[in-house]
């Protein structure tokens, strides 16, 4: 290490999480190191040039309202917007954009450049430094000790990573870059953690220039394109299409007659990979009654013709690779110029973690992103966000933030993650989350600014933007309330009764551009008429939801002691007692999450803890 040894928080690797871990820390007032192994890969996208989609979008929307980097980034370099799911209901739209990678990269170095209390490193960590329980700091490639009261690992898909082409495998983080040895072993030789092998995989890159690009149907972004950030006014960048190809009879054919030589079937690789992500060679294993598969050609930025295949994953041979392009129609001439591969790594059994994302048993130790299981940039940047939040906390001494599920996907995700654990990589859904109607993409700034500012990373301007929105639609939602009109030009019989415009935009009887003329709010932002028309749309769901949410914090109140014998509670199955042994849940809301547990086994433990403490605990 060159220049100063001494931090408040050190941060190791500068992919999605390290860097939103680095900035929050620094931004919250910690003198914070960021020590990654290459200066020039800092926010590399490791596989698909593209942030957000399904459950992915709400987690970038949900970073951007507490003042992360993803959001605002994502909107200077995103080349292709589109909101996906547009005509389905409100809790399941995502936004997703195509990244110019190359200007992703630079804009990340930037803001990471322009943030005080941040200092950038070229360097590798080997090993932790331990005292008495506590993580004292790291030992760098250099030779030097870094020393520091919280250190947050993030070293991604790093940990021991195995590339995978063909029969051929060699050592590697990801394509071109150095895998990161010693701190695997040091995590499961000296801290004593349990490690998972897990395997993810990419397509190989092709040269736009020798694609038929009259045989594929082109997909344009949207018009005007929606930006991810609360705080981005308009995109006005140019913006490019993707395509929209298929694999076919001859390409299913060529993969099923060299499964033997895939490493994914031929035993070679050993990790878990993630199901929902299948490679090309898994989807026509799988799907074996599908007579094509579709891919979408995604341009890798603006000043490239480099394309990234979306769909056809995989870790054959680079000769089958080649003749499995060259057998989809419009890529008959088609060059390779980086092939396909899959990554083996170890990762860390997550229920090892505290809600915290603390390691358990370790004072000041926080693991983010890939290293915990998940798979994705904004997985890894949410939970980066979240550690570099506690790790600035800890060190000023100050109490952890709780991220729970009634309030954020990123508390869904973390509460997943340390108390399911992960059997393959994870990825967020949707459907992982059970107030999902509460959790939508145009609200996460009203579920999650208010806490930015509190905890220091909202900035002034962010701040007076929030409130003005907030006024806005306080003044519009009380304007909705108290107008009553009678809507003359309907068909509807139902539409000559004199109601209040809120009830109007209820009932889907008129339009809610037309209702927001009539009474005069056409003006206003459309995100902020959006907000009001779902608010209105789906009220009956939104205050079942509430009650739903009341119950399940009631749950979350009552805190579990730490020095439970989970081993030694009478009346429970031996898998469960050794389950919670592991998980050590620190509410009974989330003993109950843990996989098998019952109601009659909380009834148990409730009986086991009121013996133990006499009749205070309170009831569920
Ligand atoms: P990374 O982005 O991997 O960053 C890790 C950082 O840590 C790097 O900067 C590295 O140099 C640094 N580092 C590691 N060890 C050390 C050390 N000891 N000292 C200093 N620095 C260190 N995601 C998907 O959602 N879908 C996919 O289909 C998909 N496919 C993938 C295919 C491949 C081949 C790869 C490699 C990744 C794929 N991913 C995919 C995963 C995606 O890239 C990651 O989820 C995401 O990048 C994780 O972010 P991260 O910050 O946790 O780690």
């Amino acid at each position: 290490m060159i220049g100063i040894h001494s931090f408040d928080v050190i941060v190791v690797g500068a992919g999605h999480a390290g860097c939103e871990a680095a900035h929050a820390a620094a931004h919250m007032g910690a003198v914070t190191l960021l020590l990654t192994q290459n200066l020039d890969t800092i926010g590399q996208m490791s596989c698909n040039p593209a942030i957000g989609g399904l459950g992915k979008g709400h987690l970038v929307r949900e970073i951007d309202a507490l003042g992360g980097l993803m959001g605002s980034l994502a909107d200077q370099a995103g080349i292709h917007f589109r909101l996906l799911n547009r005509s389905k209901g409100p809790a399941v739209r995502g936004p997703r954009a195509q990244m110019d990678k190359v200007d992703y990269r630079r804009e990340v170095r930037t803001a990471l450049e322009m943030t005080p209390n941040l200092i950038l490193r070229q360097g590798e960590a080997l090993r932790l430094i331990i005292e008495g329980g506590s993580v004292r700091g790291i030992m760098t490639d250099w030779g030097h000790a870094c020393y520091a009261s919280a250190v947050i690992l993030t070293t991604g898909t790093f940990l021991r990573g195995l590339a995978h082409i063909g029969e051929r495998t060699f050592p590697a983080g990801r394509l071109g870059d150095q895998p990161s040895q010693s701190l695997s072993d040091d995590l499961r030789q000296t801290l004593g953690l349990d490690l998972i092998r897990l395997k993810t995989g990419t397509p190989p890159r092709l040269e736009g220039r020798t694609i038929d690009w009259s045989r594929f149907e082109p997909q344009p972004g949207e018009n005007p394109p929606l930006p991810f950030s609360f705080m981005t006014e308009k995109i006005d960048r140019p913006q490019v299409a993707c395509h929209i190809g298929y694999t076919n009879h001859k390409t299913h054919e060529l993969i099923l007659n060299n499964l033997h030589r895939a490493p994914l079937y031929s035993g070679q690789i050993k990790g878990i990979g993630p199901r929902y992500c299948p490679s090309i060679e898994d989807k026509v294993v799988r799907f074996g009654d599908r007579d094509r598969h579709q891919i979408f050609l995604e341009p890798e930025g603006w000043r490239t013709t480099e394309i990234y295949p979306n769909g056809i994953s995989t870790s054959l041979p680079i000769d089958i690779q080649l003749e499995l392009i060259h057998s989809m129609d419009g890529l008959e001439r088609t060059e390779i110029l980086r092939p396909g591969y899959a990554i083996e790594y170890d990762m860390v059994d997550p229920i090892q973690l505290h809600d915290t994302l603390a390691v358990k048993g370790v004072d000041g130790l926080y693991l983010a992103g890939q290293i915990n299981g998940s798979t994705g940039y904004e997985e890894a940047a949410a939970q980066g966000l979240a550690a570099g939040i506690q790790a600035a906390r800890f060190h000023a001494n100050l109490e952890p933030v709780r991220f729970d599920r009634s309030q954020s996907y990123m508390g869904v995700m973390i509460d997943d993650l340390i108390t399911k654990g992960v059997d393959e990589p994870y990825r967020m859904f949707t459907s992982r989350a059970e107030f999902r109607l509460l959790l939508r993409i145009d609200n996460a700034d009203t579920r999650l600014t208010p806490l930015g500012r509190e905890i220091g990373l909202v900035d002034d301007s962010r701040w007076a933007k929030f409130q003005n929105k907030m006024e806005a639609i306080c003044n519009a939602r009380s304007e909705l309330h108290s107008t009553k009109i009678v809507l003359g030009h309907s068909d509807s019989a139902n539409a000559r009764e004199k109601k209040s415009a809120w009830d109007w935009l209820r009932g889907e009887v008129i339009s809610s551009a037309d209702l927001f003329e009539q009474v005069g709010l056409n003006h206003l932002d459309a995100e902020l008429l959006n907000v009001l028309e779902v608010e209105a749309r789906y009220e009956g769901y939104l205050q079942r939801q509430q009650e739903e949410v009341l119950r399940y914090r009631k749950a979350e109140l009552v805190e579990l002691p730490q020095d439970l014998d989970w081993l030694n509670i009478s009346g429970l199955s031996k898998e469960l007692q050794q389950k919670w042994h592991k998980v050590r849940p620190r509410t009974l809301g989330q003993a109950y999450r843990v996989p098998g547990a019952t109601p009659a086994a909380i009834s148990v433990l409730i009986i086991h803890l009121k013996s133990r403490i006499g009749k205070a605990t309170p009831n569920p």
